[in-house]
């Protein structure tokens, strides 16, 4: 056992962020919210040659400053050594790892965030060393004390109602008690209406229950796919896209959407999406079901299905009740959409995100095919976490790095709201009413308040979204760190 520990550093209050140390350590009884002091250990080697012990063990809560970006933030650690003789707390690099924490170290700092991205703490160089500073939190800084998540504290079935955009609520309580996602730490209770569903009931069913998708036997991951074009929509979207080509996983039931300027680029699109998944899963496209649409019966798309020995399969070969699994997420994911553009006052345009998003969810909510797991799970092979989901719709404050505010006086966070799911990677898709922008960003703190409709003056929503000029397809070049 070791602990790397620079000499010239202030100590009060202070922790340092060790590759080196086995253990996180802290000098101070004070610092812990539970020990258990009949655990000892002699002789942990520190970086000045001298053996120190610990005199007990447990989990640490504390107040963070952080020095880059001025933020305050709680921090808990399991599993600390009280060690009187160290003259600051440390915090353990592997430890941080091994509780599924990622830390990464670069020229301007040490960050450490949990596994779906949330920055949970940063650290300064000095002296070559990574070193945090703790406070006493202050008032006006409790708002961006929620960067971290208690996650311990169950949240109630109307909020996840609203975070997996308006998902049955027996659904949720479904998935909870089955186990199928990580992180739904949903309080049980008795589901009550929710306004915005009965407003929308007479034409929405956002997950349909329809049983008899397919009479076929189960089929493996790629061996059919389902696809579906739907279009024109009457306004463009913000990358000024018309069409929504839909492509659905038989296996699994998991959905890719990708969004186009015009009927004729589906194949194209099609191609692509082949070629990037097959690459991935290391799995071949077998058969495509779709209807007779004119663009799905070309003689290209013919020819491709020739040249690739993928079987088409139409709606001409089978019974209407086999087909349908395709049109029917299309029907009802914009059925959601148009909920969700009425419920939190997004502008039209915002459709492909909402699309995007709403496919993000559906694929990690079980559904008739499966009620145990997930699309995603089934996907994949892994159990998704939806400890990151957020209500649409939410005010958010996207953080400002110091070195882009014009003074210590300026704002740390700008405000927008909360929009959808980076593709890539972790992190949030957020518009951005003052800036008119859609930005992806990681550092990101939300409003515990929902946004309630015309929470943003109705001219500022509406205002024409200028600098948007990419699509939800080409999202890479789109991203803006902030
Ligand atoms: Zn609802």
């Amino acid at each position: 056992m070791s602990a790397f520990c620079g000499s010239t550093i202030k100590c009060k209050d202070t922790w340092i962020i060790d590759s080196g140390a086995t253990h996180h350590m802290a000098p101070k009884e004070e610092y812990f919210s539970t020990i258990d002091k009949s655990f000892h250990i002699e002789g942990i080697a520190l970086a000045d040659g001298r053996k120190a012990s610990s005199m007990g063990k447990g989990a640490v809560s504390a107040v963070i400053k952080s020095d880059n970006s001025g933020s305050v933030v709680k921090f808990k650690t399991e599993n600390t050594l009280l060690v009187p003789d160290i003259k600051y707390g440390i915090l353990s690099v592997k430890q941080l790892i091994e509780n599924d924490r990622e830390v990464l170290f670069n020229e301007k700092g040490c960050f450490i965030y949990d596994k779906t991205g949330n920055l949970l703490m940063e650290a300064k160089e000095r002296d070559r060393l990574y070193v945090m500073h703790t406070e006493p939190m202050k008032e006006s800084e409790v708002v961006l004390n929620s960067m971290v998540r208690k996650e311990t504290k169950s949240e109630s079935l109307d909020l996840w109602h609203r975070r997996m955009m308006h998902v049955s609520k027996h659904k949720i309580l479904e998935m909870a008690n089955a186990n199928s996602v990580i992180g739904l730490n949903c309080k049980k209770s008795s589901p009550t209406p929710c306004d915005s569903c009965l407003a929308g009931k007479s034409t929405r069913q956002p997950f349909p229950k329809k049983p008899t998708d397919s009479v076929d036997k189960r089929t493996t991951i790629l061996e059919l796919v389902h696809s579906d074009l739907m279009g024109p929509i009457d306004v463009p979207s913000w990358g000024n896209k018309k069409y929504m080509l839909s492509i659905i996983d038989d296996a699994s039931r998991y959905v890719f959407v990708r969004f186009l300027d015009n009927k004729g680029a589906a194949l194209n699109e099609f191609k692509k999406w082949k070629t990037e998944i097959e690459k991935q899963t290391g799995k071949c496209l077998k058969r495509i079901r779709t209807d007779n649409g004119l663009e799905f019966c070309s003689k290209n798309w013919t020819a491709f299905c020739e040249s690739t020995g993928i079987r088409h399969e139409t709606t001409m070969t089978y019974t209407p009740q086999q087909n349908g699994i395709a049109e029917r997420f299309n029907r009802t994911v914009l059925d959601l959409v148009r909920s969700q553009i009425q419920e939190s006052n997004f502008p039209k345009k915002s459709w492909a995100e909402l699309i995007f998003t709403a496919t993000y969810i559906r694929n990690r909510v079980t559904n008739t095919h499966d009620n145990q797991k997930t699309p995603y799970e089934l996907w994949t092979g892994k159990k998704p976490s939806v400890r990151h989901l957020r209500a649409i719709g939410c005010e958010v404050f996207v953080h400002i790095p110091k070195q882009k505010r014009f003074s210590k006086l300026s704002k740390r966070a700008e405000s927008g709201i909360l929009i959808g799911y980076a593709l890539y990677g972790r992190g949030y898709r957020i518009w951005m009413p003052a800036t008119q922008q859609v930005v992806e960003s990681r550092d990101c703190v939300f409003s515990k308040n929902f946004l309630q409709k015309n929470h943003y003056p109705q001219k500022i929503m509406c205002m024409k979204v200028s600098k948007y000029n990419t699509s939800v397809t080409r999202l890479q070049m789109n991203i803006k760190m902030t």
